[in-house]
């Protein structure tokens, strides 16, 4: 199908699906590309761009592949498929921390848990201490006039030390920014730790389901426990509030619509807004989700993109959920996935 034939939604879709870009050395960039040690970006040059009042982010690929940005004499972006027109009017946008608009940080890329999706252990990342990510978010957020931080972080020890810094990291951030809209998106195991949070400063959380079904998670994500993760969801529900909580299920395991939908049903039922994520698969990632799912997973059809976006706008509408009462991370960044009440 042509690209003038869809919609704002199948063209975000396309590119969630094909997750790069061709962006030849001759294209004069505004800003400098991204790179990210967390999120489905992790450990690739990307870019952002805004069409249409959405945004994606794509991997920057330096060799001709479906999708490449173009630019016209007098510097305007379009994107092209295979050489013709696809998205017309395309900005280029400006990524200081990870995402558009927002201070997204990591505070630590190692990891004990090894989930087979994941590329943020698989990257060399200079460690730093609490002290400077807190500099940093406050440079960053002055500097660029920001109204979000969000703070991710893999867990490099234990639980209790990655809580620990995240609160640090939290308190410091908050004392400086007080108005400010700080997300938090930490490993917890238990209530306090989510409460430890609240209390440091943090306005929203969001703790990942990350698969399905228990079968899948516990093949990709060894270490995690589905049952004891929907426990914790409903104990942030009580702490952050209904609609300051959200959880990443990611799809392409081979779960079907049906898994997907009936998770993200029980999330929305706990006052949670499900994130669903079209798998990405990549050359760190491809031989550890083989291991693990024992088969080679492929990227996910748009038409599923769509059709899983949709289903999940009838369920947050169902529960009285919406998107847009969250003011951090991936509901407010838009760049991964088709965002309901945003992009359908
Ligand atoms: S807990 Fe899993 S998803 Fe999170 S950083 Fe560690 S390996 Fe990655
Ligand atoms: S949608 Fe989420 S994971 Fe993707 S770039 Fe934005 S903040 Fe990062």
């Amino acid at each position: 199908m042509r690209g003038d034939d869809l919609d704002a939604e199948d063209k975000k879709a396309s590119l969630i699906s094909e997750g790069k870009i061709f962006v030849s050395p001759e294209i004069r960039l505004p800003f400098p590309l991204s790179k990210s040690t967390a999120g489905p970006g992790t450990g690739s040059a990307s870019v952002a761009l805004s069409f249409d009042g959405t945004r994606v982010k794509l991997a920057v690929k330096r060799e001709p592949c479906r999708f490449s940005l173009a630019q016209d004499a007098e510097g305007r972006f379009s994107i092209l498929e295979n050489g013709r027109q696809f998205i017309g009017e395309v900005q280029v946008l400006k990524v200081p921390a990870h995402a558009p608009d927002q201070c997204f940080v990591n505070i630590h890329s190692h990891c004990i848990f090894k989930c087979a999706f994941c590329n943020s252990p698989r990257i060399k990342d200079t460690p730093r201490t609490t002290k400077q990510v807190a500099d940093f978010i406050i440079k960053t957020c002055k500097e660029n006039n920001f109204s979000a931080i969000a703070i991710t972080s893999a867990v490099p020890e234990t639980v209790e030390k990655q809580i620990d810094d995240f609160v640090q990291v939290v308190r410091e951030a908050r004392k400086a920014l007080p108005g400010t809209a700080i997300g938090v998106e930490p490993y917890a195991e238990t209530r306090e730790q989510i409460q430890q949070l609240k209390d440091a400063g943090a306005d929203e959380i969001k703790l990942n389901i990350q698969a399905a079904t228990p079968e899948i998670l516990a093949n990709v994500c060894p270490g995690f426990n589905y049952e004891k993760s929907l426990a914790l969801i409903a104990s942030a529900v009580q702490i952050f509030g209904k609609g300051k909580v959200t959880s990443n299920i990611i799809f392409g395991f081979g779960e079907s619509d049906v898994d997907v939908q009936k998770c993200a049903e029980t999330l929305a039922s706990l006052g949670c807004i499900p994130t669903l994520r079209a798998l990405r698969i990549n050359d760190l990632n491809r031989a550890t989700l083989k291991e693990a799912l024992g088969f080679e997973p492929k990227p996910q059809e748009p038409e599923r993109i769509v059709r899983l976006a949709e289903a999940l706008k009838g369920i947050l509408e169902k529960h009285g959920l919406t998107t847009k009462s969250m003011n951090t991370m991936c509901a407010k960044c838009l760049c991964c996935d088709l965002v309901p009440f945003y992009d359908l």
